[in-house]
């Protein structure tokens, strides 16, 4: 099966020692030649630092790198400063989000949606970046509505967007349903899907949860019985995302963007099996 355009997504590393093993896989990944590899920013309590810093060791190794960029809490000053850094720094293509504040922060800042920063890096650099947006085919969780959330990532859209990564899925009906319902309100951009490789059972569960992505029943039902046994839950999660990216790639998706999770074995493996189908 010939697979389309990939995109790795990874995030910062807090120390030297993980720096270096994060650099090992993304070595292993490149022979999958991503169109390019994305690193996350301030997400979970990670500076913005290391994401510039992650995002300038890619370029130097010869690869596409986009930035994530969120824009909870910022003002209008900084945004445009860390954008000049950026252009400075060669990248070309951005994700573009709100963000999430840490509990205990109030909301503050200038901007208060992601369709706000779109607007505002278009107007600051006009077509300087390729933006990509999220988009969320089982319904951001604070979203008002299914119908309100759609109409906000058609507003990221037409606020300038090039292109959008879904959140993760593992039941491919919710990604079809959105990506037609998203056409009918005339985006026109391609919707890649997100894929997380399953690589355990307790970070999944909790991390889906906060993050409103459904784990089926039956996936959460297994996993829960295989328990410790690693084995089990890594030969299981492969059968059952590999078979996602086959349905996926059969109804002729754009491309695929893993959620590496900085890890390289997983997505290797799927993307082997992927090309022996
Ligand atoms: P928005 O598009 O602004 O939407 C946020 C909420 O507001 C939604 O519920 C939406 O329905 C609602 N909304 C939007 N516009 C309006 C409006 N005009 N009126 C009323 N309601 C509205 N987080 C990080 O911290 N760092 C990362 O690097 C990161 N990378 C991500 C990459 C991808 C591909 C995805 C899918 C998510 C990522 N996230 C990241 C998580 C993301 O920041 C959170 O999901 C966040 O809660 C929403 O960000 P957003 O850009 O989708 O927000």
């Amino acid at each position: 099966m010939k697979t389309p355009p990939l995109s790795f997504e990874f995030f910062p590393t807090k120390t030297p020692e993980g720096a270096v093993k994060l650099r090992a896989v993304r070595q292993q990944l490149y022979v999958h030649r991503p169109e390019f590899c994305s690193v996350t920013f301030g997400a979970g309590g990670s500076t913005q630092e290391g994401t510039f810093a992650a995002v300038g060791e890619i370029l130097a190794e010869g690869v596409a790198a986009a930035s994530h960029f969120s824009c909870v809490g910022a003002t209008r000053a900084r945004v445009r400063e860390q954008l000049a850094q950026l252009e400075a720094l060669g990248v070309k293509r951005l994700v573009a989000l709100r963000g999430d504040l840490p509990s205990g922060y109030g909301a503050g800042g200038e901007f208060q949606y992601a369709s706000d920063l779109v607007a505002f890096i278009r107007a600051e650099t006009g077509e300087a970046f390729h933006i990509e947006v999220a988009a969320y085919p089982e319904v951001h969780p604070q979203a008002k509505s299914p119908q309100a959330d759609l109409q906000a990532f058609a507003a990221k859209v037409k606020a300038g967007a090039n292109s959008a990564i879904t959140q993760y899925f593992f039941n491919s009906d919710a990604y079809f349903r959105f990506v037609d319902d998203a056409y009918a309100l005339g985006v026109d951009v391609p919707v890649v899907p997100g894929i997380m490789p399953i690589l355990g059972s307790s970070q999944l569960l909790r991390f889906s949860e906060a993050c409103g992505a459904e784990i089926p029943r039956w996936i959460r039902l297994r996993l829960q019985a295989y328990g410790d046994d690693a084995a089990s839950i890594k030969a299981f999660g492969l059968d059952v995302v590999t078979d996602l990216c086959d349905q996926l790639l059969s109804a002729g998706v754009p491309g695929l963007h893993f959620y590496t999770m900085n890890q390289s074995q997983a997505v290797g493996e799927i993307l082997g099996r992927l090309q022996e189908r």
